[in-house]
């Protein structure tokens, strides 16, 4: 291992690791300094271990209905630290995945916690959680670009400190093999509807306090009030519009109301700032020339796909290339029971939009597309939902959002129309497989032109 680097990358999550690997296929020799595990949040706290937990709480919740099916199971329970331990053994393989990753693309893996002392010179620490064989603490390495890549910390209620057993965040809850009677959660954004969801089917009294008139900020309004209604059906009592009293906590309380971009050990570089992220421009570019940062260290939209792109364009643009990034097209999913998924902008969005244009916003069309009218929907037995394209008059497709089953993949075919500037007409005259979900796609397109076969227009 040597000392000097074309480019170093701090913090091995998502924007980091993947920005390290398009680096090293530019032909950079690059080294990735991490102090905890590679894969960061989304890994091993985030992403994936909560998909893991949804996949077991799903399976449950169709095993309880099975007898609709015509399957007689009696006694179904749910062994909680089974649950826990596939959820570890899918993250470890994954991070082993990314290690070998990090090898065969010759990238130099540094264990330890990353000083920046000045742009391009970074000393590394021992990692308060060592887990690894570390590198002498106080070692220096030099390199001529910097990707940061630090990510994001769990976010707490002025006052309280995450004590893992009466307020904890989402990291904490992830390894709890003892099922709490009741769970406040605080925070009716996408994490905390996450957890409410696996909680309550593991049969937990959940109560979400939002601060804001509303659950789920930034999904279209359609969505949320059928999502409060499956919530609502599953017994999962939602309070918005009212600060949470931290005197009159439950048992549990578990604090999502947002995460802090962790600016530690970056300090010395002084960067230009927006609010608590370090500012960047559309090239990933902070305010120091070779040093770039992504993710959710920068990011208005904490995803870690926004990250994956974010770490790309980072590295292209530090091997001389001149790539951008915008946020029109990110799309994202929600694992409620049914699924969300949601690309571009809400029909309030697009309408407002509009306004400030100059006109009303009356050119805005949309056309809907409800799951009971799929014939696949029926065949499985999900038809709760319905599929949402928002166009504008010249039939650009501005949005689309999705509550069903499957609508986290059936998004995809959405974002590629949106990132491609597809007109609802050819999504409308996109044909697909009989009988699947892509096709209350083409339906809802259809529906914008009022030209509906499964419903009436
Ligand atoms: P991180 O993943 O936070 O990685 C940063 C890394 O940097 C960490 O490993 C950290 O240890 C390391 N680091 C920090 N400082 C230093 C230092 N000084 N020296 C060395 N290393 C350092 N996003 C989705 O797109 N889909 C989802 O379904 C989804 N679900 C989520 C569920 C939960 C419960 C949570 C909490 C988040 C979820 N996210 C999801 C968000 C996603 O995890 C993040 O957007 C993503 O991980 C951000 O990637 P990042 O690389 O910017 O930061």
């Amino acid at each position: 291992m040597s000392d000097k680097y074309d480019i170093i990358v701090l913090g091995g999550g998502p924007g980091g690791y993947v920005a390290a690997i398009r680096a090293a296929q530019l032909g950079a020799k690059v080294a990735l300094i991490e102090k905890d595990k590679l894969g960061g949040t989304c890994l091993n706290r985030g992403c994936i271990p909560t998909k893991a937990l949804i996949a077991c709480t799903n399976l449950y919740d169709k095993i309880r209905q099975s007898e609709n099916y015509g399957i007689k199971t009696s006694n179904a329970s749910i062994d909680l630290k089974h649950v826990i331990d596939r959820k570890n053994k899918i993250v470890e393989k994954i991070v082993k995945g990314v290690e070998f990753l990090l090898q065969k693309n010759k990238i130099d893996f540094i264990y330890g916690t990353g000083k920046v002392l000045e742009p391009g010179k970074v000393e590394i620490s021992t990692p308060d959680s060592h887990k690894l064989p570390c590198l002498p603490a106080g070692r220096l390495v030099v390199s001529r670009k910097l990707i940061l890549a630090t990510g994001s910390s769990p976010a707490s209620l002025p006052g309280i400190n995450f004590d893992g057993i009466r307020f904890l965040s989402s990291d904490n809850l992830l390894d709890y093999n003892e099922l709490p009677e009741k769970l406040d959660i605080v925070g009716g954004g996408i994490i905390g509807i996450h957890f409410a969801q696996i909680y309550s089917s593991l049969g937990c009294e959940i109560t979400i306090y939002e601060a804001m008139p509303e659950i789920l900020p930034g999904i279209d309004e359609e969505i949320i009030t059928t999502v409060k209604r499956i919530l609502k059906r599953k017994n999962i009592n939602i309070i918005t519009g009212t600060i949470f009293d931290p005197k009159k906590a439950n048992e549990k309380t578990l604090i999502c109301i947002g995460r802090t971009p962790n600016t530690q050990g970056i300090e010395n570089l002084n960067l230009k700032m927006d609010r608590k992220s370090v500012f960047v421009n559309e090239k990933m570019e902070a305010s120091i020339p070779g040093v770039y940062a992504v993710g959710d260290l920068v990011s208005r939209k904490m995803l870690a796909h926004v990250a994956y792109e974010q770490g790309v364009i980072a590295a292209e643009n530090a091997m001389g290339l001149n790539r951008t990034f915008n946020y029109d097209c990110v799309p994202f999913g929600i694992y409620t029971s049914p699924e969300i998924g949601s690309v571009g902008l809400t029909e309030k969005e697009a309408r407002l939009r509009q306004g400030f244009g100059g006109q009303a916003g009356e050119n805005i069309k949309v056309g809907r597309f409800p799951f009971a009218a799929l014939g696949i929907a029926q065949a499985i037995g999900e038809i709760e939902g319905s599929i949402k394209v928002v166009s504008d008059g010249e039939g650009k497709i501005l949005g689309v959002h999705i509550l069903g089953l499957e609508a986290t993949t059936l998004i995809g075919i959405a974002t590629v129309a949106i990132k491609h500037n597809l007109k609802v007409d050819q999504l409308a005259e996109t044909f697909h497989a009989h009988p699947t979900y892509p096709e209350g796609l083409q339906e809802a397109a259809l529906n914008v032109l009022r030209r509906s076969i499964h419903i009436i227009n």
